[in-house]
């Protein structure tokens, strides 16, 4: 069965097509601009060099998909005959809430209790939504599964999730700690299983997703009982433009000494602080570290900072699980920086903790990247969200997955 994967942000796009019989690749692409002037959507056939771009007017979400599937079956650049080829698709969805706990073939019913948990994402679970509604309406009678960021932390125990807020504000307008990129977190543990040859249930893990967004997962047995994110993707890490945690006070305080809306506080601790907010240089830590070269000072403290929080959680996480078998990186400064992995596991020997600095001079490619003697095993291995959508669409419609 070939499934469509579909990651729909407010003015933007990602989606591949996989063959799941053998969980291969044949395309992928990203529609830009979308509502604004100059979208562009690039297409890419996977193994053939093939990769094309085109700029033509999409007004919203469903334009666009109109224009992926246009792409997908195009008779030179397509990957299928027929759009009835594609057996099922599935929607990157960021919010479920407490709902759901796990992927869900989408129903009317699921859509509603989705609409109810847009006030707790809502920038992005309303392009996920018109995602799912232009699909429905260009491949009626596909079945469409929604896979969540925050489902696999649903399993955190009370005492990760609640906040020592006024418990009211819980019940009433669920105000608790949800956790995100909870694909990834779950993809990186089950390779390391893998890679480690140890049972999942046998594993204490933690995973360090370290993108342009960040965060860390104590996953224990299989199970999340921890991560950084919160309420929003706003706590935790230090992350390239957002701050992570703070002292609350702060927000209230800014606001009132430079007399800021709401609208600007949210901006600049989203948009304005992290890495880039430190540094004054750029998110991108491959900026940073150009700019450390040149003598760079704030660009220096910035990925001090940043690597400062990754081993305060680290530390965090092993007193958490009592021990930690293996540390996972991955994400596209987790996977590719080896500096800043070599920081973060600095002087962690008494903890068992030991990188291999050779090991370590590798970029994007699964490896184990601790020494010998290291008790607890470093594992880098590259994110795929997608491919863990489309195994949870294809076991969902195929009746694998309940
Ligand atoms: P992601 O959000 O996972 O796509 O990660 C994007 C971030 O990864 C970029 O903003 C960079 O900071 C970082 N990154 C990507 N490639 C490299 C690299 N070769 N060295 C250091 N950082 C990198």
């Amino acid at each position: 069965m070939k499934v469509l994967v579909i990651n729909c942000g407010s003015s933007s796009l990602k989606y591949q097509v996989l063959d799941m019989t053998n969980e291969v690749l044949l395309c992928k692409g990203l529609v830009e601009r979308i509502g604004m002037e100059g979208s562009v959507i690039t297409h890419e056939k996977i193994g053939m060099d093939d990769k094309f771009k085109l700029i033509t007017p999409m007004e919203d979400h469903k334009d666009a998909i109109s224009k992926v599937l246009d792409a997908i079956v195009d008779d030179e650049h397509g990957v299928v005959k027929d759009l009835k080829e594609i057996g099922a698709v599935g929607h990157r969805v960021v919010h479920a809430g407490e709902k759901f706990a796990q992927s869900v073939l989408i129903t009317d019913a699921v859509i509603k209790a989705l609409e109810e948990c847009v006030p707790l994402a809502p920038l992005h679970n309303p392009p996920n939504l018109y995602g799912i509604a232009a699909c429905q309406e260009l491949m009626p009678g596909t079945p469409m599964v929604a896979v969540f960021d925050t489902a696999f932390h649903q399993t955190m125990p009370p005492e990760s999730y609640i906040y020592a807020i006024p418990y009211e504000f819980y019940e009433k307008h669920g105000i608790r700690r949800y956790g995100f990129h909870g694909t990834s977190h779950k993809y990186v543990a089950q390779r390391a299983s893998e890679m480690l040859n140890v049972n999942l249930d046998d594993l204490k893990l933690i995973t360090c997703h370290l993108g342009n967004g960040a965060s860390v997962s104590a996953i224990k047995r299989g199970v999340c009982i921890d991560t950084s994110m919160g309420f929003t993707p706003l706590e935790g890490l230090v992350m390239g433009t957002r701050s992570g945690d703070i002292d609350p006070a702060i927000v209230t305080y800014m606001r009132e000494v430079e007399n800021l809306d709401q609208g600007v506080a949210n901006e600049i601790l989203n948009k304005k602080s992290g890495v880039l907010g430190i540094s004054g240089v750029s998110s991108d830590f491959r900026d940073l570290e150009r700019a450390v070269e040149e003598g760079n000072e704030r660009a220096l403290l910035a990925l001090k900072v940043f690597a400062h929080k990754v081993r305060f959680y680290i530390g965090a996480y092993i007193a958490e699980m009592n021990g930690c078998d293996a540390i996972v990186f991955t994400a596209g400064v987790g996977e590719n920086d080896m500096g800043m992995r070599d920081i973060i596991c600095n002087d962690l020997g008494n903890l068992g903790i030991k990188l291999d600095v050779v090991k370590n001079r590798v970029r994007g490619k699964e490896s184990i990247i601790s020494r010998e003697d290291s008790k607890v095993k470093i594992l880098l291995i590259p994110t795929n969200e997608e491919l863990m959508i489309a195994r949870d669409t294809y076991n969902i419609v195929t009746g694998k997955m309940k």
